[in-house]
């Protein structure tokens, strides 16, 4: 099932997830869904808040389907080490036609569950990095556009409420 795309204005985007303590078929089945609307909205990085849900699972694909094996399933993730940095254009799917230079670390390890509730640590580098710090944030109520200049986020705001009044924005 592809769910819609939660936008920006929608309070769930701005709250930190609940923790996930069930592994069960509902779960599996709710990441297939993450996929398939991921790929759908040709993201590379979904977090459950981003379809309407406040849990903390997060799905990523850096290689838009090209390696199956590329596909990770985070649930209840930290981020326990990071270093070196790295500059780039960054979009998240909640906030469609917007990109905006964000610097994050370069290497990124973090620790979280599976769909069977096993811990597990995996680090990522460049790309893959920069999606894990993107996604992990999501889970905390926080958004990209938390690392860019207050100038830049008040003209990004401000364009946006224009969006919402001409009811481009839904
Ligand atoms: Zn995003």
């Amino acid at each position: 099932m592809i769910y819609p795309i939660v936008k920006y204005g929608d309070p769930v985007l701005e709250t930190p997830a609940a923790t996930v303590t069930e592994f069960d078929d509902g779960l599996k089945k709710l990441v297939e869904d993450m996929f398939e609307s991921m790929y759908a909205a040709h993201g590379v990085g979904l977090a459950a808040p981003q379809i309407g849900i406040g849990k903390c699972i997060a799905v990523i694909d850096v290689t838009f389907k090209e390696d199956p094996k590329a596909k990770l399933v985070l649930v209840n993730p930290e981020i326990i080490k990071k270093h070196g940095r790295q500059s780039g254009s960054e979009g998240c799917l909640s906030l469609p036609e917007f990109r905006e230079t964000v610097s994050r670390a370069n290497v990124v390890t973090i620790r979280a569950q599976d769909l069977k509730g096993k811990w597990f640590e995996t680090t990522g580098e460049a790309l893959l990095a920069r999606a894990m710090l993107h996604e992990t944030e999501h889970l905390q109520g926080k958004l990209y556009i938390s690392h860019i200049s207050a100038l830049k986020r008040d003209l990004m705001k401000r364009k946006i409420k224009k969006l919402m009044r001409a009811g481009e924005w839904a």
